[in-house]
């Protein structure tokens, strides 16, 4: 089905409804400007939803999505559709037409998140929420703070008797098996792009073993396994028998700053392992067994970010290897994971056995926009493929990770850039 949205050469259109679109969106709409926001997921959030702590503070995210949430839901210039996915912008300044593809999400507004769908349902899938460590069930709530509040049936049992009961389930007439996907046009004035980062495939670092070794996990998989709602209910185990993970590796770079891989920095990585490595007293407070060892090349850290790393370097159950791990074994008695390389204070060849692994794997851009983009003159992109600022960008817009990869608070800082870029070019629309 193909439908035209109504909206006109003065909207602005917000892709990737993570913290930089919620917010490039909220401060275009808060200055007057319609605004639509669209999200390929059923929910807003982003990667931010699936952090367990941030750094510095290590508060939790949902407090800053919360107060986000409100301010989206008390917009009536800011129209929000989840499950919008775009697949094509055409079009110049003032004047572009974006094609949005909408995936069913067969449940409709009359939900409550009741939960008496799930409840009727038996078939489980991988829980994109926890990076497929866990089953979810194939109704299911996208996450506990998942805006809208709403379930989501998966297209794997649409069609069985399962959905059936599903609909035979729900009080409130919420299951609508006859959903289509559909294609929208949006006409719109100005594009900003928010559609952040994705975690590099860690199972393409051959010698680290990510896919043979369950003991090997990735800095995103382990803020989801912090989480007490999360795939080991906020417990720090190893994967593979449930045991106490007391000791933990962290390896930078894994992915980044390697020709073979990323070739930059991700920049946030050394962040994220030091956070992590305070996990490990929440987890087990002073336990003299406890310990974290932080394999880097250099540890990079700016601003107020540096007082955080000399609070952690004061910490004795944190080590600093200064080395690049060559790669990763699986010790043949305790099947435990042995990271393998030379110290390079020293020279000295290592072999440390570990109860985890973590790989602070490189962030590379959400979406390969060179796919979608028809606007005659292209959008300017470094050698990353993430957007830079630049005056042949004409009216489209980065923001946030979708930029470069960025701390929340330096994604915000952009997110606000960007609404005022494209506040700019709808007024000179509206003056024309
Ligand atoms: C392990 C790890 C830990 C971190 N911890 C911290 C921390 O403690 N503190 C901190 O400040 N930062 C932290 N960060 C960085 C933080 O995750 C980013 O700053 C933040 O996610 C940036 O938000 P964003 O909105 O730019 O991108 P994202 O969170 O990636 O959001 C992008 C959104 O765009 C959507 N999207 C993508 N493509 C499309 C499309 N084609 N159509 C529609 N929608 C689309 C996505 O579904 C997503 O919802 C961490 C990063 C890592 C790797």
């Amino acid at each position: 089905m193909m439908t035209e949205m109504v909206a006109s050469n003065e909207t602005i259109l917000v892709i990737g409804g993570g913290i930089s679109g919620m917010t490039a969106a909220l401060e275009a709409a808060e200055c007057g400007k319609e605004v639509i926001l669209i999200e390929k997921n059923p929910s807003l959030g982003g990667r931010i939803s699936q952090l367990y702590k941030y750094f510095p503070k290590l508060c939790r995210p949902s407090c800053g999505q919360e107060i986000n949430l409100r301010r989206i839901k008390a917009n009536r210039r800011l129209r929000v559709i989840t499950m919008a996915e775009i697949v094509k912008l055409s079009g110049s300044a003032g004047d572009y037409a974006a094609t949005i593809h909408i995936h069913p999400r067969y449940v409709n507004e009359n939900c409550t998140a009741c939960g008496a769908c799930a409840d009727a349902v038996v078939s489980e899938i991988r829980d994109p929420h926890n990076y497929g460590m866990s089953p979810v069930k194939a109704a299911y709530l996208p996450n506990n703070m998942a805006y809208p509040q709403r379930y989501v049936l998966d297209p794997s049992i649409i069609g069985t008797e399962e959905a059936e009961n599903a609909r035979a389930a729900c009080p409130v007439d919420a299951i609508d098996l006859d959903q289509k996907a559909q294609t929208i046009h949006i006409r719109c004035g100005a594009v900003i792009f928010a559609t952040g980062w994705r975690p590099y495939d860690a199972s393409r670092i051959e010698p680290y073993g990510y896919d043979r070794y369950p003991d090997v996990v990735t800095s995103a998989e382990l803020e989801r396994m912090m989480d007490p709602f999360g795939p080991t209910g906020g417990k720090l185990v190893r994967p593979s028998n449930g045991e106490d993970a007391r000791n933990i590796a962290f390896i930078q770079c894994a992915g980044s700053r390697d020709r073979n891989h990323l070739p930059h920095c991700s920049r946030i990585c050394c962040m994220a392992s030091l956070k992590q490595s305070t996990y490990l007293s929440e987890q087990f407070g002073e336990d003299a067994d406890a310990s974290a060892t932080i394999y880097y090349i250099d540890i990079r850290t700016i601003d107020r970010f540096e007082d955080f790393e000399q609070k952690v370097r004061q910490d004795r159950k944190v080590r600093f290897v200064k080395s690049k791990v060559a790669s990763i074994a699986q010790d043949p008695e305790s099947g435990k994971p042995v990271c393998r390389g030379v110290d390079t204070h020293g020279y000295d060849r290592y072999e440390n056995v570990h109860d985890l692994v973590v790989l602070a794997v490189g962030m590379e851009p959400g979406l390969d926009l060179g796919s979608i983009l028809d606007t005659g003159h292209g959008v300017a992109l470094d050698t990353g493929g993430f957007i830079e600022l630049d005056d042949a960008n004409d009216g489209v817009f980065g923001a946030g990770c979708a930029t470069n990869p960025l701390d929340v608070n330096r994604s915000v800082q952009s997110a606000t850039a960007a609404a005022l870029r494209a506040i700019q070019v709808v007024n000179r629309v509206s003056a024309s």
